[in-house]
């Protein structure tokens, strides 16, 4: 893979270097700028036409060279160095300063270092002060070597880490793209933006984004925000793949179980409630569903469990387990979780209601294993609204 090409595609609208979209784009003298890096065109020549007012973007169609037109026009000696020269080698790489060298400008210094180097593709994403400091930090905690390598195969020293989990193989291939993308943000801001070159944020901002991406890709493991704890984790955890089957599960002798949902059509907007009790040979004893006019998804949920057990307490049903597929709910209704205030009085009514059987179980389902209930909150809406 090019990691050139890799990271200038990353660029996301960063400064792409004003002297190059200025030769691309705008008002580079085709006859008297230093261009192609061999002094003024209009050296080459003694014709009139190097008096003409022609831009170097005069010459370009379509990202390509308009060929009779420069061959027409250049002096005949350039015609095959102009050319030659790919015009997106000129537009799409890193527009660092070593790039400017084709157009005869030196070299500047870095934009990283409190020493600094030349701002070349090497000194800013592999080689200097900076960004060496950057690798160490994160190749140390990761148990990578740390001595000099050439920015390919630093990175291919990255890929080919061996890996103890999914998780931690994504780090290692992720890491050397986040840094160079960030030391590259870093170098930018300090050329463009007059910030000064941080090397706490780019460490920052790469364990931001690895964090983010975790999260994203895992969101079943509760991620650390520390990048120590981050690898601690990476390389103890083993990566389970549960298949888990999930189905209804009818109760014990004895016992009702009622699995209830709520739904809402908008959140907030009209809601309802579907609720069907079952005994312990499977068979449903009733269904119900209601609508609850207006209100939240969550307060259709908590309404739907209490019309439930209403239901079971007039039933007289001495052993109910109720269960729901709102995580929330059950937070709420086991305390693990700050109930609103707004739906405070309907949570309450459900611990009472609770207290009316001999034994009670609150159960957290699958939403997969409520699809009865889950229809029957659904279908309301068909019948009490159009
Ligand atoms: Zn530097």
């Amino acid at each position: 893979m090019d990691i050139q090409e890799e990271t200038t595609n990353l660029q996301e609208g960063e400064p792409k270097g004003r002297e190059l979209s200025h030769v691309m784009n705008g008002s580079c003298s085709f006859w008297w700028d230093n261009w192609l890096g061999v002094g003024p065109m209009a050296q080459y020549t003694v014709v009139s036409n190097r008096f003409n007012n022609d831009k170097v973007s005069d010459f370009i169609e379509d990202g390509q060279w308009n060929r009779d037109k420069v061959i027409q026009a250049a002096p005949h000696n350039q015609v095959h160095n102009i050319l030659s020269t790919q015009l997106q080698a000129i537009r799409g790489k890193l527009p660092t300063n070593e790039k400017l060298l084709r157009f005869g400008i030196e070299p500047g210094v870095c934009y990283c270092c409190y020493s600094p180097g030349l701002d070349t593709i090497e000194h800013i994403f592999n080689s200097g002060n900076f960004a060496k400091q950057v690798w160490k930090y994160f190749a140390n905690s990761l148990g990578i070597q740390t001595d000099y390598l050439p920015l390919r195969n630093m990175i291919m020293r990255w890929w080919s880490c061996t890996y103890n989990n999914e998780a931690h193989q994504l780090i290692l291939q992720v890491i050397p793209i986040f840094i160079c993308w960030n030391l590259w943000k870093n170098r930018c801001a300090v050329k463009y933006g007059g910030k000064q070159s941080n090397m706490a944020r780019v460490k920052h901002l790469v364990i931001l984004d690895s964090f983010k991406l975790l999260q994203t890709k895992f969101p079943y493991i509760s991620w650390p925000l520390g990048w120590n704890k981050i690898c601690t984790l990476l390389e103890n955890c083993t990566h389970e793949t549960r298949v888990t089957t999930i189905q209804w599960i009818k109760p014990p002798d004895s016992w009702v179980k009622i699995n209830t949902d709520g739904s809402a059509l908008n959140n907030p907007g009209w809601i309802g409630a579907g609720g069907i009790p079952r005994n312990q040979t499977g068979e449903f004893i009733l269904a119900l569903s209601v609508s609850l006019g207006q209100g939240t998804n969550n307060q259709a949920e908590i309404e739907a469990a209490n019309f439930g057990l209403t239901w079971c307490v007039q039933l007289n049903y001495k052993n109910v387990i109720l269960e729901v597929d709102s995580q929330l709910l059950a937070d709420w209704f086991s305390n693990k979780a700050v109930v609103p205030w707004a739906i405070s009085a309907h949570l309450q009514k459900l611990h009472q209601l609770a207290t009316h059987f001999t034994h009670f179980k609150f159960i957290h389902t699958f939403r997969e294993a409520n699809f009865v209930a889950d229809s029957l909150s659904k279908h309301n809406h068909h019948i009490s609204n159009p």
